[in-house]
């Protein structure tokens, strides 16, 4: 079978992590999420990460370099060779190009893209009753994430025109998960 090599998007509290982690046990891939990798290193308390926490703190995106070394160093690891699925990565057209150039690189498959698509009252409701407490989940920050998203991941979808999936974010989990299998495995 051929690599299969998943890019989730979606804004904050749109489900992204939820279904990324679905799809990766469908599929039998591993989940890269950026945000998890940075909250790690952040609690390691190594110079890098004491930077990336202030950061994502404030809700404000990491700097490119940071993050594309990571996914770089990530992909280049052997439980990668059947695919992987993106979680949060890439955020900026900027991690896009780069992505095409490690993807080239590293000689893999073409990628395929989900977005997951939740309306702005629906994922502020979602975030501020969520039950895990997170750092970056008061409400200026969340404002932050979701106007970052806005300007800097929406033009993300663009670039991926020609292999983007949008699936409805509202409704029964297990639903979307559904949805999203089905509509990558028709034909195209
Ligand atoms: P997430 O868990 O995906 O919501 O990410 C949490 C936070 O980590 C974000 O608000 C950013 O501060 C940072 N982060 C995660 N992924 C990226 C990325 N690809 N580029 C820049 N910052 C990121």
């Amino acid at each position: 079978m051929s690599e299969r090599n998943l890019i989730l998007i979606g804004a904050p509290g749109s489900g992204k992590g939820t279904q990324a982690k679905r799809l990766a046990k469908r599929f039998g891939i591993p989940q890269i999420a950026t945000g998890d990798i940075l909250r790690e290193a952040a609690a390691s308390g190594s110079e890098a990460g004491g930077r990336a926490r202030s950061i994502m703190e404030r809700g404000h995106l990491v700097p490119d370099d940071l993050v594309i070394d990571i996914v770089r160093a990530r992909l280049a690891k052997e439980d990668c060779n059947p695919g992987f699925i993106l979680d949060g990565f890439p955020r900026t057209t900027g991690q896009a190009e780069a992505l095409d150039a490690i993807l080239r690189e590293q000689g893999r498959g073409p990628v395929r893209v989900v977005a997951l698509v939740v309306a702005d009252e629906e994922l502020v409701r979602r975030i501020l009753s969520r039950g895990e407490s997170r750092a970056d989940d008061n409400e200026g920050s969340l404002r932050n994430r979701l106007e970052v998203y806005d300007r800097e991941t929406a033009p993300v979808l663009e670039h991926y025109r020609s292999a983007l999936v949008e699936i409805d974010g509202v409704g029964d989990m297990d639903q979307i998960t559904d949805a999203i299998v089905e509509a990558l495995t028709e034909q195209r």
